[in-house]
């Protein structure tokens, strides 16, 4: 399997780009190595610039549950392009949007777009902030919520795997109303609501991380969250910009059946273009300005592309239902995953739901960072380079979920069991 031209052009890159990359996630450093160039994608399949073809399990980090090139999304796009990208006004289109989010997230009355998951919840946490007039926040240990600078303290994904939990240039001013909490533990929650209660805007949290590797919610963790904020006036904050659309059309709000006062979504709701929002109670989403004073703005939010390939994906995905087979699917692989590391004698844990997941080498239950953390990374990355050495993409990073698409097949998934299998020497 030749990488000349990969080589070639990230070396270019390094020149160009810190690091060769617009996104740290992409570098390979949980892994090791050079990252692969990728031309283009169909379906279910990665293709990089040495015409090499990957079965494709990070979906663009999450957004491509359709799969790469849905017709339907291709075509909303095309469409919106003869007709202008951009107007610094009000469409039509930004309406449909809206509904369909309120139509499908249960606790969603309001909602505005924006351009990213990081402007979601840097808008999010302004707006607790402002509507409850406090200060401090609480985040948990191994959540990942963007770069926004009051959350870049002990975060996932990119933060986790490279060991950099608090950034350079984040000041100590920005990150002192920020109390960092363990994940699943509701005896140190509400320890913290007892101490910072009447100072408390909001618990910003993943309802099921993805940013740790999958980590999954104890159901008393969710139901303290919702407690505790009601109790001291506090805003449920629910990231959901992963989860959202993706474990549920509804999110793991309808997964779980827990209310959020406010939600932040992304990725999936923009089809594979750039667009996030944050929606919730209306009396909350009416502080924003120009209905409130909260101040927040965008020159491209609710962007004609973008909004359209939104529409077009969640009108899919409310139309087919793709949730039952993308759950069968990824029972499926994660169970050929599981046996593959038992006959190999490898210790692993597995995490899912739905058709977010990951295989952790080590004994696990990982409930939390500190037991995430304990994973053997080393382990991970033979097995990452054993995977696409056999056409198999999966996340660079022991810390990042995998993600399925509505066009991975049976066979994919046999043909990805049977290259971990070799991989692990099973
Ligand atoms: C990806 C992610 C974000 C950040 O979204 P960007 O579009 O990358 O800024 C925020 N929160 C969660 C839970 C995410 O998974």
């Amino acid at each position: 399997m030749s990488r000349f031209r990969s080589h070639e052009i990230f070396h270019r890159a390094l020149e160009l780009m810190p690091g060769g990359v617009n996104s740290p996630a992409r570098a390979f450093g949980g892994v090791g190595g050079e990252p692969l160039v990728i031309e283009r994608a169909e379906g279910a399949y990665l293709y990089d610039v040495d015409g090499n073809r990957y079965i494709d399990y990070i979906g663009s980090w999450g957004p491509m549950i359709l799969g790469h090139g849905n017709d339907k999304v291709r075509a909303a796009i095309h469409a919106a392009v003869d007709q202008g990208t951009s107007f610094g006004a009000p469409t039509e289109r930004e309406n449909h949007l809206a509904e369909l989010i309120i139509d499908i997230v249960p606790s969603v009355e309001k909602v505005r777009l924006v351009n990213s998951g990081t402007e979601a919840t840097m808008s999010a946490i302004r707006l607790a902030r402002g509507y409850t007039g406090r200060d401090k926040i609480i985040k948990f240990a191994g959540n990942y919520h963007g770069h926004v600078d009051s959350l870049l303290v002990a975060a996932g994904s990119a933060a986790a795997t490279l060991g950099v939990p608090n950034s350079p240039g984040v000041t100590a001013g920005t990150t002192a109303d920020t109390i960092v909490l363990p994940y699943n533990d509701v005896e140190t929650l509400t320890a913290a609501f007892e101490q910072h209660g009447d100072q408390l805007a909001c618990v910003i949290f993943e309802p099921i991380v993805g940013n740790m590797g999958t980590v999954v919610p104890t159901p008393d963790f969710l139901a303290a969250i919702r407690d505790l904020c009601t109790k001291h006036g506090a805003v449920m904050l629910m990231d959901e910009v992963m989860t959202g659309f993706r474990v549920a059309l509804g999110g793991a709000q309808e997964l779980f059946g827990v209310t959020p006062d406010l939600t932040t979504m992304g990725k999936i709701v923009g089809g594979g273009l750039p667009i996030a929002a944050y929606g919730g109670r209306a009396d909350i989403l009416n502080h924003v300005l120009p209905a409130g004073k909260v101040f927040q703005a965008g020159t491209l939010s609710g962007n004609p592309l973008a909004t359209a390939a939104g529409i077009a994906t969640l009108s899919i995905l409310q139309e087919t239902n793709p949730y039952p087979q993308l759950d069968k699917l990824s029972e499926r692989l994660m169970t050929g995953l599981g046996q593959a590391a038992t006959d190999a004698g490898v210790a692993h844990s597995v995490a899912r739901v739905g058709s977010m997941a990951t295989l952790f080498f080590g004994e696990g239950p990982v409930v939390d960072w500190d037991t995430a953390a304990k994973s053997d990374t080393k382990r991970y990355a033979d097995f990452f380079w054993g995977l696409i050495d056999r056409g198999v993409y999966f996340p660079c990073s022991q810390f990042e979920a995998l993600f399925l698409s509505v066009t991975h097949t049976e066979a994919d998934i046999d043909a990805t069991i049977a290259a971990a299998r070799e991989a692990l020497g099973a």
